[in-house]
C-alpha cells in the first residue's frame, strides 16, 4: 500500500451516484418505464435531465477564447457580480460582502472548513445532513457533531443551543453549517421566525462563530426565504457568515462545477482576510475555478430578457416541486415524513433504512439510505412513480 497512513485505512462510500448507476443498469436490461429511480438529486421530467432552455440558449454565444483561458484564482468580476445579484436578489446584506469564486459548493464547504477550523475540531451540523459533509470534514482531521434537527416538526433551538455550548468547552472556533432554504435530504427550510431566534442566540455567545449557509437549494424556495438575509444583518461581530451559493442546482448547471462563498461580516479586515486565505486555497488546489461557469453566469445576469425568463421558469419547478411532495404525502403517513418546505428532497423516517432501501430495490424502486431514514428525491419523480414507490414505502416499513 501506498496511500498515507491516515487515508490508507479510509473507504470510498459514496452511495448516491453509486445507486444511480444501479438504477441505470436496471433500467437498461428492463426498460426504463419499469425502473424508479430516486436516488440523485438532479431536477428531471420524462427521465430526461431539465434545464433552463434560455441559460442554455446563451452558452454557444460565449467568446469561446475566454472560456478556454484562466480566470482569476479569487473568480473574475462580472461572475461574482452576478452571483451576488442571483443568491441575494433584493435582500442584499446591509454589511460588507467578500467574495470568492470555487469549482462547486462542494469544495467551497471544503475550503471554509479547512480555514475555520483546527484540527480534531468538532463541525457542527443537523442530524439529518448532506452526506458528503463527514469526508468533507474527516479530510482535514475535523470531525461532525450532530444537533437533533427537529423537535416536533420545527427547528430544535434547544438542541442546536446544547450543541454549540457543549462544543464551546472544546475549542476556539465554532463552525455550524445549516444547509436552508430546501434542506436535503429532508426539505425543510428554516423560517424568518427561526432565524430570528437562532440570531439572539448567537449574539448572546461571547465566542467565533463561523455560520456557514449552504445555500445550494435556495432558488427552490419562494423569494421571500431570501429575507434570512436580512435577519442576518443583526448579527454581531463575533459571527462571521459563509455563505455557499452554486450555479449546480440554481441554473441545472451541475457538472459546470461553479460556485461562489461570500462572506458577510462588518469589518473590512474579516473580509480581507476570507478573501486572502480562500483564494490560497483555491491557487493550493485546482487553481482558478471553471472558466465556462462563470462566463455563462455573467452572460444571464446581464441579459435581462434571459433573466426574465429563467426566473418565470424557476417558478414553475418550484410549483412542480411542491405539487411532488403533496403526492407523496398522499400515499405516506405524515408522521413517516420529514417536515418538507421546498426543495429536492423529502425523507422516510426510520431507523432501519438500509434494510427498507434493499427491500424497495427488490422491485426495482431505487432510493438512499441516510441517517435517521431513506432520501427521496422528488426532484427526478413522476407522479405515478412518487404514487407507486409510497404505496411500497407503506408496505414494507
Ligand atoms: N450542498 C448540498 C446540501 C448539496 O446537496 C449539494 C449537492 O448535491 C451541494 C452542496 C454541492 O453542490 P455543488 O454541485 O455546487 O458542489
Amino acid at each position: 500500500m501506498f496511500a498515507n497512513s491516515f487515508k490508507r485505512t479510509q473507504r470510498f462510500n459514496e452511495l448516491i451516484l453509486k445507486s444511480h448507476m444501479d438504477a441505470q443498469m436496471r433500467a437498461a436490461s428492463l426498460g426504463r418505464e419499469k425502473v424508479i429511480d430516486g436516488t440523485v438529486g438532479s431536477l428531471t421530467m420524462g427521465g430526461e435531465l431539465v434545464t433552463f432552455p434560455s441559460v442554455d440558449r446563451l452558452i454557444p454565444a460565449l467568446d469561446v477564447k475566454k472560456i478556454s483561458a484562466y480566470t482569476p484564482i479569487q473568480g473574475s468580476g462580472p461572475f461574482l457580480d452576478a452571483m451576488e445579484t442571483l443568491c441575494f436578489e433584493t435582500c442584499k446584506p446591509s454589511r460588507k460582502i467578500g467574495r470568492v469564486a470555487v469549482a462547486g459548493a462542494n469544495s467551497g464547504i471544503h475550503h471554509t472548513i479547512c480555514n475555520y477550523t483546527e484540527p480534531g475540531d468538532i463541525v457542527l451540523t443537523s442530524d439529518w445532513f448532506w452526506s458528503s459533509y463527514e469526508p468533507i470534514v474527516r479530510e482535514h482531521g475535523r470531525r461532525l457533531g450532530l444537533f437533533t434537527f427537529f423537535q416536533e416538526r420545527r427547528f430544535s433551538l434547544e438542541s442546536f443551543q446544547e450543541s454549540v455550548n457543549s462544543v464551546a468547552q472544546l475549542q476556539e472556533n465554532i463552525a455550524v453549517i445549516l444547509n436552508t432554504p430546501g434542506h436535503n435530504p429532508t426539505g425543510y427550510s428554516i423560517s424568518e421566525d427561526e432565524w430570528g431566534r437562532i440570531v439572539r442566540y448567537l449574539n448572546s455567545l461571547k465566542r467565533r462563530i463561523i455560520l456557514v449557509i449552504d445555500a445550494a437549494y435556495i432558488d427552490y424556495a419562494p423569494p421571500e426565504y431570501k429575507h434570512m438575509f436580512s435577519k442576518l444583518n443583526r448579527l454581531n461581530d463575533n459571527t462571521l457568515v459563509i455563505v455557499a451559493y452554486s450555479i449546480s442546482k440554481s441554473l441545472a448547471k451541475y457538472g459546470l462545477r461553479t460556485a461562489a462563498l461570500f462572506a458577510l461580516h462588518r469589518k473590512q479586515e474579516i473580509i480581507d482576510e476570507f478573501e486572502r486565505v480562500l483564494s490560497i486555497t483555491n491557487q493550493a488546489t485546482y487553481g482558478c475555478p471553471p472558466s465556462l461557469g462563470q462566463y455563462l453566469t455573467a452572460a444571464l445576469v446581464a441579459n435581462g430578457r434571459a433573466l426574465a425568463d429563467y426566473y418565470q421558469a424557476k417558478r414553475a419547478v418550484i410549483e412542480m416541486l411542491a405539487q411532488r411532495a403533496a403526492v407523496l404525502a398522499e400515499a405516506v403517513d405524515d408522521y413517516l415524513l420529514t417536515p418538507y418546505r421546498h426543495g429536492f428532497f423529502v425523507s422516510v423516517r426510520t431507523d432501519r433504512g438500509e434494510l427498507l432501501v434493499e427491500k424497495l430495490r427488490r422491485e426495482d424502486i431505487f432510493l438512499v439510505p441516510v441517517h435517521g431514514g431513506v432520501r427521496i428525491a422528488i426532484c427526478s419523480l413522476e407522479r405515478e412513480q412518487i404514487l407507486k414507490l409510497g404505496r411500497a414505502i407503506m408496505q414494507h416499513i
